[in-house]
């Protein structure tokens, strides 16, 4: 019978570099494993393309697809839905291939939950002090966003136990390496006989 592929987790706190990561690792020609492309509500950004960074829904037809079990898993962030086409993930496992999901942390617990057997990998700032110089240096945020965007990340740190590694994230390089060598390294040590 068919192996079934890993399903492999990356999680983190907003502004951590989880996408900048995750299109690192998707440039680099070795990469092995398949991208599960999310269902969102937010609005596409230039140059994003419906069906390869996200398939771009209205609010309606996202919660049909929640109402329908179409979703491994979903969140609210920032006032949009964002969630995972689960029919994609598991016809992939089935044929063998590993699958890349790049989530929230609330849609991370969900995934653990349903899949106890996947590969949760936290990404994280090098400290707090450094998550909060690049929230500041986008500009993007007020003073008190800004402090209520640091309580949040510091509750998300704190689910950081509950994942099977711990990638910091210093130069993302360097945090892609680490990744792709810990999927290596977790295919070794599960398919040892
Ligand atoms: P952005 O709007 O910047 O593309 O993404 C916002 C956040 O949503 C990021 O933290 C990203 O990891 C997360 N995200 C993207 N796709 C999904 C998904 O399918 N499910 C969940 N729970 N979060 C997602």
């Amino acid at each position: 019978m068919q192996e079934k592929g890993l399903l492999i987790v990356l999680s983190g706190p907003s502004g951590v570099g989880k996408g900048t990561v995750r299109k690192e690792i998707f440039s680099q020609p070795d990469t092995s494993f398949e991208y599960s492309v999310s269902a969102t509500t937010r609005k596409p950004r230039e140059g994003e393309v419906d069906g390869v960074d996200y398939f771009f829904k209205t609010r309606e037809a996202f919660e049909e697809m929640i109402e329908n079990d179409q979703l491994l898993e979903y969140a609210e962030f920032v006032g949009n839905y964002y969630g995972t086409p689960v029919d994609y993930v598991r016809k992939t496992l089935d044929e063998g291939k590993d699958v890349f999901l790049e989530i929230e942390v609330q849609g991370a617990g969900q995934v653990r939950k349903k899949f106890p057997e996947g590969l949760f990998i936290f990404l994280a700032p090098p400290s707090l002090s450094e998550l909060e110089n690049r929230i500041t240096i986008r500009g993007t945020e007020t003073a008190e966003l800004i402090q209520c965007r640091m309580k949040a990340a510091r509750d998300e740190l704190e689910m950081m136990e509950l994942y099977d590694y711990v990638v910091e994230n210093d130069q993302v390089e360097l945090a892609c390496e680490r990744v792709k060598s810990i999927v290596v390294a977790e295919h070794c040590r599960r398919e040892r006989v």
